[in-house]
């Protein structure tokens, strides 16, 4: 019925790539986006007078090799995130030169613990059991030397990785995130680590490069699917009130958003159950536009990050070449909701305070404060992507990507090396398209 034909949902990174992947192996994909554009968590916004602004996703960093391997085929560029000065760190309310003393150690002991997790399998570690009913705050609070390194570490790591407080984040969770992403180093670094470059034009522009590679026909943009059906003939997508036929269909979206499509027959418990547990992270991004770049010329690298305040760390993301300097901001879990609690105006006044308390009174008038938010945005629902609740790992994670019948899975939060990321996005794609292709076999 379906005449070899793979049904893709979601048009970003994770789906661009699957429907390319059907293609190049020669069978048809048909991409179904509810939006009226493709990129997903990507999206750019064009500054007046040139450059623009990544609302989402923007960098990509070393290892990453099927990002830097797009980027090269679609033929866009790289650069690298501003190198030189000092970061900025204000701990327990005051400026400091350096992390506090226990810190490395703690990293180091989390990347120890990391190594005994198989990214494929984190429910089948040794420790996983009591590692998915810890979470990350209580595993701080015992064993971080003191309580502002615990709190530093809560931020930088369930924050800054997963945008949600520690509280919020199993210690299986993080360990399976940090061994997916090469470590806390890798994780976090700028050079050497996955904040290094960013793509000229933004990732959207190469979504956008993806999207145009697809043979004419094969992507319906305002194509929201809210069902689909399989039986033994084939698959039925149904999108904007059109049903699409196919062999197989590959799903391509968060698993909090599959969750709200409806399946017949229904899924199983196990299946919806998982989609149930994973919530989306909460982040806000923030950029902030200054004449120029002021901190540079005290020395400092606008990099920062603190243990206190709705912020936990800003970098330095003005364009080479631009004219205009940007600090980016972000606040992530219990302080991005608080943040989302407050009026536009409370809100804004408390970011300005924030970026002042970090930098000095030459950050109080920012010349725009750029927001989008993603929590909001009902086809997103939340970032940077969705995390398994604590003690959910050990019994539903295996069913994370197992196919149900003729429906696959992909999209970032089903890859096992990057995941949460761009690349992750890409190779769990590429990986749910070899899977629904052997079906069609
Ligand atoms: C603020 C922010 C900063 C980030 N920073 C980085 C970074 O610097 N580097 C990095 O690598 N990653 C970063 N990420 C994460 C990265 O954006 C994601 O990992 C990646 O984009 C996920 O791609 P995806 O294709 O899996 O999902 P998505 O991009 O979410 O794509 C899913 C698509 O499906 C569509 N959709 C949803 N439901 C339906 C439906 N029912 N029917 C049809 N279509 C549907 C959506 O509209 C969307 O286009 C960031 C994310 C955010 C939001």
């Amino acid at each position: 019925m379906g005449d070899g034909r793979v049904i893709v949902v979601g048009a970003g990174f994770s789906g661009l790539a699957c429907a390319l992947a059907v293609e190049a192996a020669g069978a048809r994909s048909l991409l179904l986006e509810a939006r009226d554009r493709v990129g997903g968590r990507t999206l750019s916004r064009p500054l007046p007078g040139g450059g623009w602004l990544d609302l989402g996703a923007q960098w990509i960093g070393p290892t990453q090799d099927r990002m830097y391997a797009l980027v090269a085929a679609y033929g866009l560029e790289t650069f690298p995130s501003p190198a030189g000065g000092a970061p900025t760190l204000v701990l327990d309310g005051a400026p400091v030169a350096g992390p506090p003393a226990g810190l490395a150690g703690l990293l180091d002991t989390l990347d120890a613990l990391a190594a005994a997790v198989d990214p494929v399998a984190p429910w089948r570690a040794a420790g996983a059991a009591e590692w998915d009913r810890t979470t990350l705050g209580g595993w701080l609070a015992a064993t971080a030397p003191d309580p502002v390194t615990a709190r530093y570490a809560g931020r930088l790591l369930a924050g800054g990785l997963l945008a949600a407080s520690p509280a919020e984040v199993s210690l299986l969770q993080m360990l399976f995130y940090l061994r997916s992403g090469g470590g806390v180093g890798s994780l976090l670094g700028m050079a050497g680590g996955a904040q290094q470059d960013r793509i000229v034009g933004g990732p959207a522009a190469l979504a956008q490069r993806m999207a145009g590679a697809l043979p004419p026909g094969r992507l319906r943009l305002d194509a929201p699917v809210d069902a689909i059906a399989q039986d033994a003939t084939g698959v039925r997508v149904r999108a904007g009130g059109q049903v699409h036929h196919g062999d197989a269909v590959v799903v391509a979206v968060a698993p909090a958003l599959a969750g709200r499509i409806r399946y017949d027959p229904p899924l199983p418990a196990m299946r919806d159950g998982l989609t149930q547990r994973m919530p989306m992270g909460a982040a806000v991004k923030v950029h902030a536009r200054y004449p120029e770049p002021f901190w540079r010329a005290d020395g400092r690298s606008g990099v920062a990050t603190t243990d206190t305040g709705p912020l936990t760390e800003t970098v330095d993301n003005s364009l080479p070449g631009s004219p205009g300097g940007v600090l980016t901001a972000f606040s992530y879990g219990a302080q991005s909701r608080a943040l989302r609690r407050l009026s536009d105006g409370a809100r804004r006044a408390a970011l300005r305070d924030a970026l002042v308390t970090l930098f000095g009174p030459a950050a109080a008038d920012p010349v725009d404060l750029v927001e989008y938010d993603w929590s909001a945005d009902p086809w997103t629902r939340g970032c940077f992507c969705g995390m398994v609740t604590p003690g959910s790992w050990c019994d539903y994670g295996p069913e994370l990507r197992a196919p149900v019948g003729r429906v696959h899975w992909a999209g970032t939060e089903t890859a096992t090396r990057w995941s949460g990321y761009l690349e992750g996005a890409v190779t769990a794609g590429e990986r749910a398209a070899a899977e629904a292709l052997h079906t069609l076999d």
